[in-house]
């Protein structure tokens, strides 16, 4: 098959960008369900722009300001009955991954009657409702993607609803909002999306093209790493720079995926609560290490593309921002293991681990 690169959202960036590019939200339609989580679109000022920016443009608006982080399919379908009861034609998410990821389930659910599981199975009967996406944190890249990564208790993880059909239209990236981010957060959510461009440059489904824009990330992010290290607070020049990297991040893995660190990093998040960001480059390290060891050029020239000389240079780095680990019981390290393994993102590992290497790098990583 021939290598496609297709991405449908219109990106707008630059301060103010929301209220200075209201217009473009008139082709979504004439009423939004805004969606966000609890305080940031508040805190951030983000929630009162889409509110001036809807209300400059004669269109209407409903709030479902009840995402939590990791979103399951209870407040998805919630949002949805309030979508359909208020006549919503568009959905606005304004947030971290959470409520832009609940924002593209909503917007199915919102015109299709679905299982939980056929809402993991595309495709849908009906178009979804369209979508803008507005980050308030800089790490996803959910903006730019076709995925929307829910917690499923039934299958104890977290699963992807993956379709095009739910890529957002349009996304602004106005840096301002992501100011008020506690340091923790910051460093988290820039490890997913070095995990992102890690990942997606080695991923099997990359091509050239992805691989080209994932090496651009990774020396965008570089520096920012350095400088999140070495600084306990971000002024806004980096937070463009970090939001930037992100963005791309997200249309790296819009094309290639993510691979094992992600089918790891799900346990982790959904057992023992921690960050998806943190859950990921807890085993960045020992991954791209044994990368390395495999693909010595392609993994050279990411770390040069980082400005690291190394896989020991690039541990540190993730040592520095991570802290202190967290801890498996053995128990953990097999459960986990033999849930990773299940997972889709593995055959998209290039020489995929095995179960007993999973569990290794669990060991290694979570001492
Ligand atoms: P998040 O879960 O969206 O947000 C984490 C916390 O940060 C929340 O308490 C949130 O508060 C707060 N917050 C967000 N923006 C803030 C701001 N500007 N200032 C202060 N606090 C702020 O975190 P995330 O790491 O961005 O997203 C993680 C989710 O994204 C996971 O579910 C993950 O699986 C998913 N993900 C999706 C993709 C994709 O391609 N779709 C890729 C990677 C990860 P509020 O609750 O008040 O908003
Ligand atoms: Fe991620």
């Amino acid at each position: 098959m021939s290598q496609v690169f297709h991405l449908p959202t219109r990106v707008f960036s630059g301060a103010d960008c929301v209220v200075k590019d209201a217009a473009s939200f008139k082709i979504l339609g004439k009423k939004a369900l805004i969606v966000t989580g609890k305080n940031s679109a508040k805190v951030t000022g983000a929630l009162a722009d889409v509110e001036s920016a809807l209300s400059s443009q004669g269109l209407g608006y409903a709030v479902f300001d009840r995402v939590p982080p990791n979103p399951g399919f209870t407040e998805v379908r919630e949002a949805a009955a309030l979508a359909r009861k208020e006549g919503c034609d568009f959905i606005v998410g304004i947030g971290g991954g959470s409520p832009l990821d609940a924002a593209k389930a909503i917007a199915v659910l919102a015109t299709n009657d679905l299982t939980d599981e056929q809402l993991l199975t595309p495709p849908f009967f009906q178009a979804p409702l369209p979508i803008a996406a507005i980050p308030t944190t800089a790490g996803t890249g959910s903006e730019v993607t076709q995925y929307a990564i829910l917690t499923n208790d039934k299958l104890q993880t977290k699963s992807n609803v993956s379709h095009e059909s739910v890529f957002p239209k349009l996304a602004f990236l106005d840096a301002r909002y992501t100011l008020a981010l506690p340091r923790h957060v910051t460093v988290n959510t820039a490890l997913d999306a070095l995990s992102h461009l890690t990942e997606g440059a080695l991923a099997n489904r990359g091509t050239p093209l992805s691989f080209s824009l994932a090496l651009q990330g990774l020396s965008q992010l570089g520096p920012c790493l350095k400088f999140l290290s070495a600084n306990a607070e971000a002024p806004l020049e980096w937070r463009e720079k970090l939001l930037l990297a992100s963005n791309v991040a997200g249309m790296v893995i819009a094309h290639t995926g993510t691979t094992a660190v992600h089918a790891l990093g799900y346990s982790l998040t959904y057992f023992k609560d921690i960050d998806h960001g943190r859950a990921n480059a807890l085993t960045l390290g020992v991954y791209l290490t044994y990368m390395g060891e495999r693909h010595p050029e392609k993994v050279g020239t990411m770390l040069a593309a980082l400005g690291l000389p190394d896989t020991a240079a690039f541990r540190a780095l993730l040592d520095s921002l991570l802290g202190k680990r967290e801890h498996l019981t053995d128990d953990e390290v097999a459960k986990f293991s033999s849930i990773a393994i299940g997972a889709r993102n593995i055959a998209n590992t290039p020489t995929p681990p095995d179960v007993r290497e999973i569990a290794r790098w669990y060991r290694v990583s979570l001492p």
